[in-house]
C-alpha cells in the first residue's frame, strides 16, 4: 500500500483529532515524502486537512481533518492557467475582504492568508468555470464565515478610521488607492 493511500486512511480514521507531523512520517513509513503526500491529498483530491495557515488554535506542525467529504470535483478542474489568470486579475486579494496572499489575514493576525478560486454565480446556479465567473477568495470568506463577521465599512466609518491613524499609515493607505484607482487618481490630478 502506498504511503498517501496509507495517510488517507488515517487521517479519514481519525476525523476531528488533531494530529502531529511525527505521527505522521510515521504512518507513512518514513517517506521523506510524506509532506508533499499530504499536499496532494489537498489539491489533488480535495480533503481539507488544516494546518496553522488555516486555523490559529493549530500549532505549526498540526494537522487536523474535521470533515471527511472531499470538496466536489468542480471545484478542482478549474485549470492550473485559469487558477493563475484569475489570481494574478485580482492582484492576489481576497475580492470580498481585501485580504493579501501570503500576509496574515486582517480579522485573525494568526492566520496566514489563502486564497481560493471562487465562483461569482454559483455553479449549482447555472455559473460556469470561466475566468469571467471567477474570483479569488480567502478561505475565511470561501467558508461564508465572513458573512457574518464582514459589514462593509461606510465610508463616513473609513474617514474617521484614516483620520486618526498616522501619517505614514495614511500614505501606505493612499498608495494603495493610486494603485487600485489609476484612472480616478489621474482626473482629480488635472
Ligand atoms: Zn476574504
Amino acid at each position: 500500500m502506498g504511503s498517501k493511500v496509507r495517510l488517507r486512511n488515517y487521517f479519514l480514521s481519525n476525523i476531528g483529532r488533531v494530529m502531529t507531523s511525527d505521527e505522521l512520517r510515521e504512518v507513512s513509513g518514513n517517506q521523506s515524502e510524506w509532506a508533499r503526500r499530504i499536499r496532494e491529498l489537498r489539491t489533488e483530491e480535495g480533503f481539507q486537512i488544516l494546518t496553522h495557515n488555516d486555523r490559529s488554535d493549530l500549532k505549526p506542525g498540526q494537522y487536523l481533518l474535521e470533515n471527511p467529504k472531499p470538496e466536489p470535483v468542480f471545484a478542482r478542474t478549474i485549470s492550473k492557467e485559469t487558477r493563475a489568470f484569475v489570481l494574478d486579475r485580482n492582484g492576489f486579494t481576497c475580492q470580498m475582504c481585501g485580504a493579501v496572499a501570503g500576509e496574515s489575514h486582517p480579522y485573525d493576525l494568526s492566520r496566514k492568508t489563502r486564497l481560493h478560486i471562487g465562483h461569482i454565480i454559483d455553479k449549482t446556479q447555472g455559473g460556469d468555470d470561466l475566468p469571467s465567473n471567477l474570483r479569488a477568495l480567502c478561505s475565511v470568506c470561501n467558508e461564508g464565515a465572513s458573512n457574518l463577521t464582514l459589514d462593509r465599512p461606510s465610508s463616513q466609518k473609513l474617514l474617521i478610521q484614516v483620520r486618526r491613524a498616522k501619517g505614514k499609515d495614511q500614505l501606505e493607505l493612499l498608495k494603495w488607492l493610486v494603485e487600485k484607482f489609476p484612472r480616478q487618481t489621474k482626473e482629480f490630478i488635472d
